[in-house]
Formats: structure tokens, sequence, C-alpha cells
């Protein structure tokens, strides 16, 4: 049996169809929707990140500023411009991309971002909501992504086991949270890497969702036959056969497709729903400021 697909792309469209609706609404009252997109020092795979959001927002219609600072810019001059941009009435979200340079401390600049144009969903404050319960803020793009994902494909959650591998507060932690929440009801374990057999955790588990960064390091042996299995990572690695030399594989082996009832693909799975996500986000920060 090969599982079927937990299709992002498809997911997205849907999450972006139903965005256009909004967006026109909100012209209508005079308010175009506008995300900054802050970018610093070249990091290709940031670049295109960015690039991609941008994108994006042009075919919706949201208004995007995309900000590109050299590598070398002091913490202060980028301080001054998230100051500027959360004055900013025409401005609704600001998002600045990771990593930045070593030299800045990425937690104090999130901190420094007004919660209600914080589009990633990173600050204390809106992270901290989460862990209230109170799920209708800011919730970062990846998390908010996979459940979404998860529900357009009617996946009951409610009473079934749930293993999170990976703990970061952008992916994996708050992931564990959403499933855990009330209205979704999973029971939780996360898998870290201290965790003494990850393979023993993840072997009854219902839904597991793999957030890593360790390619294909979920093998088919570790799955229930029939489970839910959901791949966030996004490695680049070697392959000679390709023209360019490296391939994209998430944290998920191929195999693991014969075993599992529904998995999503890299690419093409969690990664469209983050930056759908991130639109989503937008648009409601500009949705309140019309109340
Ligand atoms: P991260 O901050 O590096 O966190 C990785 C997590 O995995 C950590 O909690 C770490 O545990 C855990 N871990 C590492 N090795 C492990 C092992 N051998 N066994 C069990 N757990 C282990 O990465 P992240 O930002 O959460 O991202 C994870 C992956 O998702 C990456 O591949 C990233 O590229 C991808 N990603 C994709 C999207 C998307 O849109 N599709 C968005 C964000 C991230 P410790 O806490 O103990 O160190």
């Amino acid at each position: 049996m090969s599982a079927q697909r937990l299709d992002g792309k498809a997911c997205a469209a849907a999450v972006e169809e139903e965005l256009l609706e909004r967006i026109n609404s909100l012209q209508s009252h005079g308010l175009e929707p506008h995300l900054a997109v802050i970018i610093v020092g070249n990091d290709p795979a940031s670049h295109v990140y960015v690039n991609s959001k941008v994108r994006t927002c042009k075919r919706l219609g949201i208004r995007s500023t995309h900000l590109e600072l050299p590598e070398d810019t002091s913490e202060d001059i980028l301080r001054e411009h998230i100051l500027e941009m959360n004055s900013r009435d025409d401005l609704h979200g600001i998002l600045i991309q990771s990593p930045l340079p070593p030299h800045m401390n990425e937690g104090a600049l999130t901190d420094l971002i007004d919660p209600t144009k914080d589009v990633d969903g990173f600050h204390p404050s809106n992270l901290g909501r989460i862990v209230q319960g109170r799920l209708d803020g800011m919730i970062p793009c990846t998390p908010a992504g996979v459940m979404r994902m998860l529900k357009w494909a009617n996946i009951e959650l409610s009473g079934k086991k749930a293993v999170v591998i990976g703990r970061s507060f952008n992916v994996g932690m708050t992931q564990a949270l959403l499933l855990a929440a009330k209205g979704a009801d999973a029971t939780v374990t996360i898998v870290h890497s201290r965790t003494q057999n990850p393979k023993e955790e993840c072997k009854d588990a219902d839904i597991v969702v793999a957030a890593v960064g360790r390619p294909e390091m979920v093998q088919p042996d570790w799955i229930k036959p029939g489970a839910v299995v959901v791949d966030v990572g996004i490695n680049r690695v070697d392959d000679a056969t390709r023209e360019r030399g490296w391939r994209l594989a998430g944290d998920v082996a191929a195999g693991v497709s014969n075993i599992a009832s529904w998995i999503s693909p890299v690419p093409g799975g969690v990664g469209p729903m983050t930056i759908a996500m991130l639109m989503e986000n937008t648009v409601r920060s500009a949705e309140s400021r019309m109340l």
C-alpha cells in the first residue's frame, strides 16, 4: 500500500483562495495588507526563501517591502528599522529572515517587534499565548501550516498518540503544544537529541511529525502501519546523479510511504503551507486594524 499524499501545494492553494476574498474585502475598505521582509547578509538559501515570500505576496495582492541589508550592518541600525516599521500604520507584518549574522542577537531583535505585527509568531508574547491555549493570535507559520494540512485532510487527532521529533520553539515545541491543545486533543510525546530511543517512541504513534534537520532519519521500521507522517525537514544532500550535484531530502526515508496511511512530500508538503500561513498572519494583522 502506498500512503496518500498530504499535498501542501493543494492545501496552500485552498488557503490562498480564501485569503484572496479577505484581501478584496480589506481593499474595498481602503486597506492594503502590507508585509515587510528584512534580510541581512548573503545567505543564498535565505534569499531563495525571501524571494518566494515576496512572489506569493505579489500573487495575492499583498504589498511587500523587501529590505536587504549588508552582512556588516550593526544591530543598532537594524533596531532602528524595526522601530520605524513598528510605528507605521500602513505596515501590518514584520519578518526578519533567519539566520541573522552571528554578531546580531536574533532573540533580542525579535523581542523588539510589535507582537501584533510579528507574523512569524516568534515574539515571546505570541508564543506565551499558545501555552495559555489562546490560539487566536500569531502562531508560528510552520506548525500552524501542519495543523491546517491535517485538518484539510480530515485527519482525526483527538485521543491519538502523536510524536513530534524536534523541540525548537519555531517548529517542534510549538507543534507539540498545538497538537496537545484543547480542540486538537492528541496525546503528545516530544523526541529530542537526548531521547534514548527515538524509534521506540515512534513505533506506536498514530501521528509522527519529524522536524529534526537530519536527512531520512525516520525509517520504515519506526512507523506503525497506517500512521500519519508529516515531514517538516528540508535538507540539502549530495547527489551526483543530479546536474546541480544535490537534491532536497526530508527527515523521513522514502520507504515510509509504503507503511504510512498519509505522508507529506518534500518538497511540496509543509513548505508551501509555511508561506500560506505567513500570508494569513499578515492578512489577520491587517484585519485587526479595521476593528
Ligand atoms: P533546529 O532548531 O535545529 O531543531 C532541531 C531539533 O531536532 C532540536 O530540537 C534537536 O534536539 C532535535 N534533534 C537533533 N538531532 C536529533 C536526533 N538525532 N534525534 C532526535 N532529535 C534530534 O531545527 P528547526 O528549525 O526546528 O528545523 C527542523 C527541520 O525542519 C530542518 O530540516 C529545517 O530546515 C526544517 N524546516 C522546514 C520548514 C518548512 O517550511 N518546511 C520550516 C522550518 C524548518 P535538541 O533540542 O536536543 O538539540
